[in-house]
């Protein structure tokens, strides 16, 4: 069960919102999500593995092509794909996309941010156009962000996926470990904070995740390219730093059910996006 669609569709909103957790970081900015995330939905008569997929984009540099890599992995491994889109993209350019990927599963073509769209005739022009293509097997109008429609989709998946014994233990809301989503909450941090390219030029890399009596202690590095931006995340007298550090220890916090004691250092890492092995420690493995 795969959540595909470009850079901003919804994809991680869409997630949180059936999973009921803070499971993939949310933002505003285009290619958030650089890994794929698993996440499980377990109930008592069924389970549902979800992938969310980094956006669909041309590669650029040698961490783009580990994203599309994911991407294409999460191609092979479903029994259904939900193609997500924002429902004011232009549908000419949505099909093409959809039309690359090639897909061998049956796909569910799922318009999101429906509440953006004020006129209905609009809307139900798109559902139709979406309705005749051949790899389309239902479409679906929802908006994940106010959890519009989202029981139909569920019952859509369900109606969809194959029986079968439950794949992950029932506890386990994800097969990642939680070091990782520590580090995602850190770099969401770094999305809200800063402009431009500073959040595409870092990368967040958790060093000791120890649980003491009460209290998780969590050393993370921020990997920067330059000086500069070592500068500027670290802001006047260590103002900024400190102020990240704060919101995220406190949805870390929120994350794990502990107390949590955070410690960030900043380094300089010139051109780690174009090195295979910086790449490696950083957790991209495609
Ligand atoms: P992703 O790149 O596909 O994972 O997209 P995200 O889930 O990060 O969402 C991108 C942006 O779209 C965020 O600012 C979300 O709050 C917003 N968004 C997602 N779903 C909806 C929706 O249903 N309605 C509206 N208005 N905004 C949405
Ligand atoms: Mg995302």
């Amino acid at each position: 069960m795969n959540i595909f669609g470009k850079p901003n569709a919804g994809k991680s909103t869409l997630l949180n919102a059936l999973i009921g957790e803070k499971m993939a970081i949310v933002s505003p900015k285009v290619q958030t999500t650089r890994h794929r995330i698993k996440a499980i939905l377990s109930e008592s008569d069924y389970q549902i593995i979800f992938s969310d997929t980094p956006g669909i984009i041309e590669p650029k540099y040698k961490l783009h092509e580990k994203m599309m890599q994911a991407v294409k992995s999460g191609l092979e491994d479903a029994d259904l794909a939900i193609l997500l889109a924002d429902v004011r993209d232009d549908i000419n350019e949505l099909d093409q996309i959809f039309r690359a990927l090639k897909l061998k599963v049956p796909a569910l073509v799922v318009l999101n941010k429906t509440d953006l769209i004020k006129d209905p005739l609009l809307l139900q022009q798109k559902e139709t156009f979406f309705k005749n293509q051949s790899y389309c097997k239902k479409v679906l109008t929802i908006s994940a962000l106010n959890s519009t429609n989202l029981n139909e989709l569920l019952e859509e998946i369900l109606n969809n996926l194959s029986e079968g014994e439950p794949f992950y233990d029932t506890e386990s809301l994800s097969d990642l470990p939680t070091r990782f989503f520590v580090s995602e909450l850190i770099r969401e941090k770094i999305y809200g904070l800063f402009q431009e390219e500073l959040p595409y030029h870092s990368t967040v890399l958790v060093r000791e995740y120890k649980e003491a009596t009460g209290l998780v202690k969590i050393s993370a590095d921020i990997i920067v390219q330059r000086e500069s931006q070592k500068a500027i995340i670290i802001g006047a007298k260590g103002s900024m730093i400190k102020k990240l550090g704060t919101m995220a220890r406190l949805d870390i916090e929120s994350f794990i059910g502990q107390k949590v004691f955070l410690e960030l250092f900043v380094k300089v890492r010139p051109k780690w996006r174009d090195q295979d092995l910086y790449l490696k420690e950083y957790g991209y493995h495609g």
